[in-house]
């Protein structure tokens, strides 16, 4: 049973600058996965009609939007960046209680979104379009990036805070005006951040936020007629959806899916760093980064030392409450990716791998309530198994030996998903093979599959994403449409 109390806080949704509740009275309660009985907030249970509203206020700014300038618009985002550093505490600690990634974590993930605002205030100062070189030596011919109009943009929870920004962050700066529907299960940090927004006075209409389920006003945005752009982060059943919707209706569309991140671990790597890599990679934030490792392989030589080290690391993690101090590792989000890491723990075994640690449901005291397992892994993993192709967004690494790089390389690319991938090697030559053979989005080498830096593009190849690039100054490319102008004396 959940437990009420007048304490619980509830959040409204945010539209054309006011705090509104929705049409249908109804409110979403968010859980926390350390206790299934703690209302962590509650949210606004949306209907299409409130969706309607977002979407005309969105609408009805664009235009005073994009004449008020780049540079100006910059400066909000500074002051959105003030206002979040001094909240930074306060929002990771809702963070942690209400998708259960660590407190450090949450803390260096609002630190993250505080240096997205600022990268894209700065973009307010810098410049957007070229000077071609016309035939006519008497006429000018120039670029110019525009605003797209309203943008629609739909998250996931697994980064809540990082991800709305760096839509929300450089869609407004390059003039657009937005409707943002975040994930339920993290819809009150995101709250939170739209705070944010709301306290350094953005003008009526520019954001506009609002919450509800998936199906009616996810769905309902992407199909929205008003809309001129989508971005979506999320799975890949979802993500299907947004590309054909837009596709049908020939507007923007920027979509970032799943992940199946292998790692190679080659015979010269360095056995210690290489394991606090793949350690750090495929179990922190409990397996649910779009950029965790999770299959690893490893070539013969150096697989048995590789795995003892492995498995003796793996012990030492401290799986609980990421509050607490000296918790290394929290809960699954939610009960939903809490049976499905279940589920993929009992396929696993079903189809012959060897869960040789962990995979552990913890029970009693504390964890009774929560969604906790032990970070797992399975051996003798054949790459037509499930557990290595699909994705599974929890602790779970799969092994595979590999008889040399060559080998390992085309394990590497036998997935459909293609967004991260890394190797461990002092081989030059087989840094260069890997670097110019795998097909992924983001390549690394001598470091972890998951580490992303907010100046660089980022997004996958093949069924990961689709779509030009997000963060750094590729984003650009979605959020702007291209004029060129040629003038003549
Ligand atoms: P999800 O179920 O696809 O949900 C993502 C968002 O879409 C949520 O806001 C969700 O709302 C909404 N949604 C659900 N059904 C919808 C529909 N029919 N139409 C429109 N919107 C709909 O994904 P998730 O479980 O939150 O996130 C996990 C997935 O995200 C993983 O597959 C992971 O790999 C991927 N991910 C990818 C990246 C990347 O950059 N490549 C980054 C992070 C995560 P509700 O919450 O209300 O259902
Ligand atoms: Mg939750």
């Amino acid at each position: 049973m959940v437990s009420i109390t007048s304490k619980i806080p509830t959040y409204k949704n945010y539209i054309n600058n006011e705090w509104v509740e929705s049409a249908s009275t109804k409110l979403i309660d968010s859980i926390s996965p350390m206790n299934k009985n703690e209302v962590v907030g509650r949210v606004q249970s949306s209907t299409q009609d409130d969706l309607e509203r977002a979407v005309n206020a969105a609408h009805h700014a664009k235009e005073d939007w994009r004449k008020i300038g780049q540079s100006a618009r910059g400066q909000f985002l500074f002051k959105v960046a003030n206002i979040l550093e001094s909240r930074i505490d306060e929002i990771a600690e809702t963070m942690t209680l209400e998708m259960g990634k660590t407190l450090p974590e949450a803390k260096g993930e609002t630190s993250r979104g505080v240096a997205i605002l600022r990268y894209y205030a700065g973009e307010g100062m810098r410049k957007n379009g070229d000077v071609i070189p016309s035939s006519d030596n008497e006429a000018l011919m120039f670029t110019k990036r525009v605003p797209v109009g309203v943008v629609g943009i739909i998250t996931p929870w697994n980064f809540p805070v990082a991800i709305p920004i760096w839509k929300v962050a450089p869609a407004l700066v390059y003039g657009n005006t937005v409707v943002f529907k975040p994930a339920t299960e993290a819809a009150v940090t995101a709250a939170k951040i739209i705070e944010c927004f709301s306290e350094a006075g953005l003008p009526d209409g520019v954001l506009n936020f609002i919450t509800g389920s998936g199906s009616i006003i996810g769905q309902g945005l992407i199909e929205h007629s008003l809309l001129n752009a989508i971005t979506f982060t999320g799975s890949e059943t979802v993500g299907q959806g947004v590309l054909k919707s837009a596709a049908e209706r020939g507007i923007k569309s920027q979509v970032e899916m799943g992940g199946k991140n292998p790692v190679i671990v080659a015979n010269d790597a360095d056995l210690d760093k290489t394991v606090e890599a793949v350690i750090s990679g495929a179990f922190r934030s409990t397996g649910q980064k779009c950029t965790a490792t999770s299959k690893v392989i490893v070539e013969a030589g150096i697989y048995e030392a590789f795995k003892e080290k492995l498995l003796q690391e793996t012990e030492k993690i401290t799986v609980g409450n990421g509050l607490e101090n000296g918790i290394w590792m929290g809960p699954c989000a939610s009960e939903s990716q809490f049976n499905t890491v279940k589920s993929y723990l009992s396929i696993g075994k079903e189809e012959g791998a060897q869960l040789i640690s962990g995979g552990q449901v913890l029970t009693g005291d504390e964890y009774d309530n929560g969604f906790y397992i032990t970070p797992a892994i399975f051996e003798n993993v054949n790459l037509d198994m499930r557990i290595a192709q699909e994705e599974i967004f929890g602790p779970v690494i799969a092994l595979i030996k590999v008889a040399d790089i060559q080998e390992a390389i085309k394990a590497a690319n036998d997935t459909k998903f293609g967004l991260s991938a890394s190797i461990f090697t002092s081989n030059i030559n087989s840094f260069l093979k890997f670097s110019d053979e795998i097909e992924a989005g983001l390549v690394r080498v001598n470091a972890e599959s998951a580490g992303v830096e907010l100046q660089a593009p980022f997004g996958g190849m093949k069924g990961s994403s689709v779509g030009s690039r997000e963060q750094g100054e590729a984003a650009q490319e979605f959020y702007t449409e291209v004029k060129t102008i040629f003038i003549k004396g």
